[in-house]
């Protein structure tokens, strides 16, 4: 399957390809990876349809969008008008979506095409791609491993040319992570680059949609069409400064243990090829309060966000229950699958009156230092070198006793989301094998990151 979007289309053009054998192709691919879990709803009826009206809009000359070609897969947590959309929870199955996210309706307005929604943790939360009301999504590398999370399942959708890209969403990192684990590339923006109306919230200010492709040029494309200002969003960032190059990178050394081979290897493959010469290492004060700060606040966010599934306004209700109390509580205990659960229990907690100083300030003051400080290295280098994950994926089967595990190995990706900075997981082949690098850049300086990306990749 071609994977750059210029190559389609220019075959579409040229007539030696259509949209509808391309569409039908992907959606074989669907049909044949059905094992692997990664999609929950396959939009084949609309995506056809779609196929036809371009391609005659193709053969008549007519103007086309951006996005021509582009079939693209969404999570489970991303609204399109007359879906169903879920979050991966019981508690909202069965709810079709009245609306369109923004940049959903600004890929349909370029004439990209939507093949299905993708599996994912529930509301976000996990890093496996098992916290799901459908079950867990499966590695195309071998189906007893972990895709990761919580995009799991767009990470799969991409990795098995179910589709041309996905847009996921990265809260602690689950675009990065996932795309890392399945080796195709993850791009999270800058916090406030695309809007998130239309995306179920799980940490509002941590949330960002990103995208997944094997293809960096095609990210670009992609992002170029979803972000910038939105009425619906007023989170958005505003206009960009554009920001000047040094050329050089730096590297946290606290982030690789020599005792690590997986780290080892990232960091080695990170001075081979943009050479020694070129990077710095810097020194971070704040490696420990990371998992900290982010589970603190994004269970806080969740907490607050989450209570508006009370089985009255919409999604599950409990049946025959005449007690208002009753009623959110038996839907809630119903509806809710137990990680997310604990998170709104935890999040509960640090937001209680006792404890809100303690936990939630605190936290949010850690995120200001951490943030001034990562400001001030990006201020002399152009990108900071970090790994995705600590170790590969993970068979699906292991038995964590310690659920803080799973926690931990979010460290590397966290940052990324906590201090609002564009952040990229770059799968490079190197001495026969492909090691996942991330990249973080400036906020704001996400062209200028996919170029360095576009550069180390080629
Ligand atoms: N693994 C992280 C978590 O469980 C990140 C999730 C995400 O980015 N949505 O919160």
């Amino acid at each position: 399957m071609p994977s750059a979007l210029t190559n389609i289309q220019h075959h579409l053009r040229e007539g030696s390809l259509s949209l509808s054998e391309l569409v039908q192709q992907y959606l074989s691919n669907i049909e044949n990876t059905k094992e692997l879990n990664a999609f929950v709803h396959v939009f084949e009826e609309d995506a056809l349809q779609r196929a036809k009206v371009i391609d005659e809009k193709i053969k008549t000359g007519a103007a086309l969008g951006k996005l021509f070609g582009a079939v693209i897969s969404i999570k489970d947590n991303i609204c399109m008008k007359g879906m169903p959309v879920s979050a991966a929870s019981a508690i909202l199955k069965g709810y079709t979506s009245p609306y369109s996210a923004t940049a959903v309706q600004r890929l349909l307005d370029e004439d990209a095409i939507i093949i299905g929604s993708t599996n994912c943790d529930e509301f976000g939360m996990g890093s496996t791609s098992s916290n799901s009301c459908y079950g867990p999504v499966k590695n195309g590398f071998d189906p007893l491993l972990i895709a990761g999370g919580s995009s799991g399942g767009a990470a799969v959708s991409v990795q098995m040319d179910c589709c041309l890209m996905a847009l996921g969403s990265d809260t602690g990192g689950s675009v990065r992570q996932p795309a890392s684990l399945c080796n195709v590339i993850g791009m999270k923006p800058s916090y406030g680059t695309v809007s998130r109306y239309g995306l179920i919230a799980y940490g509002s200010s941590f949330d960002q949609i990103g995208v997944i492709s094997k293809d960096i040029d095609n990210i670009s494309t992609c992002l170029q069409v979803i972000e910038g200002q939105d009425d619906f969003d007023s989170t958005m960032m505003g206009s960009k400064a554009s920001t000047s190059l040094s050329r050089k990178y730096a590297i946290i050394p606290a982030m690789f243990d020599p005792n690590n081979p997986f780290t080892e290897q990232i960091k080695n493959t990170a001075y081979d090829i943009i050479g020694k010469d070129n990077i710095e290492e810097v020194s971070f004060d704040y490696m420990p309060y990371l998992i900290p700060c982010y589970y603190i606040l994004t269970t806080a966010e969740a907490s607050s966000n989450l209570s508006r599934y009370d089985g009255v306004r919409y999604g599950h209700r409990a049946e025959g229950i005449d007690n208002l109390n009753e009623l959110y509580t038996k839907s809630r205990t119903e509806g809710f699958g137990p990680e997310v659960k604990k998170r709104i229990m935890l999040g509960t907690f640090v937001l209680s009156e006792g404890y809100f100083d303690a936990y939630y300030t605190k936290a949010q003051k850690i995120r200001r230092l951490i943030s001034d400080q990562v400001n001030t290295i990006l201020e002399k280098y152009d990108a900071i070198i970090m790994p995705v994950t600590p170790s590969g994926a993970w068979p699906l089967d292991k038995k964590i006793e310690d659920p803080l595990e799973i926690y931990l190995s979010d460290v590397y990706t966290v940052l990324a989301n906590i201090t609002g900075m564009p952040a990229i997981s770059l799968p490079i082949n190197h001495n026969g094998s492909v090691v996942n690098i991330q990249l973080m850049g400036k906020k704001g300086g996400d062209a200028e990151l996919l170029n360095l990306a576009s550069k180390i990749l080629k």
